[in-house]
């Protein structure tokens, strides 16, 4: 394990902005094909570009004595990884000792059978992301999932004491009609919900356009019904929170269009390939795996720093304006 520095530990970027928080993309596969995410041919890396599990170990080992306090494990999808336990014991060693929380984010099609596993490596919430619960508008939006899977993994989690929240894409003309029944749902599973922006990431075979629904307007309609307001809680990441009048169940928004949440960014993110990204809507990275594959941790070290210094001010995402997407990169590849 790679013992912390006092004189380097915090990681502060050229802004005064802290980086605590580190998302990490284990793997660019998924076993879906969400429409605003992929396009349905996805060409996925070749295996020998991905880090390896203990690459990947070695890596957070190295963040973590450098100040980061938060993992996420994102992907693709994390637990299509073979041995995702593994990496996933591996982090939960930390806990309590430099790491205060590993969470992970899935679709939910394979949590019957890793959920115990998670909850036995110390991760205590997980985002689960679930768009539809029509079971046709669920195969149509990601392309042939069966519902009743992550329903299964969803229980799976609760038997497991994992405390859920969802992540919900909100898709003008396909599934607006349910973000108020989906809140009213996740009130009744004791889960919290978040509702996200389509952003423009990767070409997908689709037009995000068409399927662009602001938040704004999404809170406004859920707050004629239950009243909104707005609470301080922060998870670490970018969504903000609300109470819902009449329910229990804290409804975030992540609004990277309609209102930017760069200005107390604390993340940054590092795909399967061992590229760091310090912002999701920007190319600049600094790629890591060279330097771990010819010179070890050693070698990594000095890049933290020149990472630190091309983290940027705010994404840069723009959505109808006739552009392609922002980035040529897709979430699956940075990591949601
Ligand atoms: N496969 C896992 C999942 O779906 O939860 C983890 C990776 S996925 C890329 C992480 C999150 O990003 C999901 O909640 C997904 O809905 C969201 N996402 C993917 N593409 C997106 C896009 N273009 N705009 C907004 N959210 C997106
Ligand atoms: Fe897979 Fe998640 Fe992307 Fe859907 S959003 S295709 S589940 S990586």
């Amino acid at each position: 394990m790679v013992m912390a520095d006092p004189s380097r530990t915090l990681m502060t970027d050229g802004l005064g902005r802290r980086i605590s928080y580190l998302r990490i993309s284990v793997t660019d596969r998924c076993d879906l094909r969400c429409r605003y995410c992929m396009s349905e041919r996805m060409q996925f890396l070749p295996k020998n570009q991905v880090l390896t599990l203990e690459e990947i170990a070695l890596l957070a080992d190295l963040f973590i004595a450098r100040g980061i306090d938060k993992i996420r494990l994102t992907g693709g999808e994390p637990l299509v990884r073979r041995d995702i336990g593994d990496l996933v014991r591996r982090i939960g060693r930390h806990l309590g000792q430099g790491l205060k929380e590993l969470t992970l984010t899935t679709n939910g099609t394979r949590l019957t059978e890793h959920a115990p596993m998670l909850a036995d490596a110390g991760v205590r919430r997980i985002n689960v992301s679930l768009d539809s619960l029509n079971a046709d508008r669920f195969a149509h939006v990601t392309r042939g999932g069966k519902l009743d899977q992550v329903l299964a993994g969803l229980d799976a989690a609760r038997a497991a004491g994992l405390a859920v929240k969802i992540n919900m894409v909100a898709l003008k003309g396909v599934n607006e009609d349910e973000i108020l029944p989906m809140l009213r749902w996740c009130d009744g599973q004791g889960f919290d919900l978040t509702l996200i922006e389509t952003m423009p990431l990767g070409e997908t075979g689709e037009d995000r356009t068409d399927h662009y629904l602001p938040l704004t307007q999404v809170a406004e309609r859920i707050d004629a019904d239950h009243a909104l307001t707005p609470i301080a809680d922060r998870t670490g990441g970018p969504a903000r929170y609300h109470a819902v009048d009449g329910l229990g169940v804290r409804l975030g928004l992540i609004t990277p269009l309609t209102r930017n949440f760069c200005a107390d960014c604390n993340r940054i993110r590092m795909t399967c390939e061992g590229k760091i990204f310090m912002c999701l809507g920007h190319e600049d990275h600094v790629d890591f795996k060279a330097a771990l594959r010819d010179g070890g941790l050693d070698a990594v070290q000095p890049l933290i720093d020149r990472a630190l210094r091309l983290k940027p001010a705010a994404h840069d995402f723009r959505i109808g304006t006739g552009e392609r997407a922002a980035t040529q990169r897709h979430m699956s590849v940075t990591g949601g």
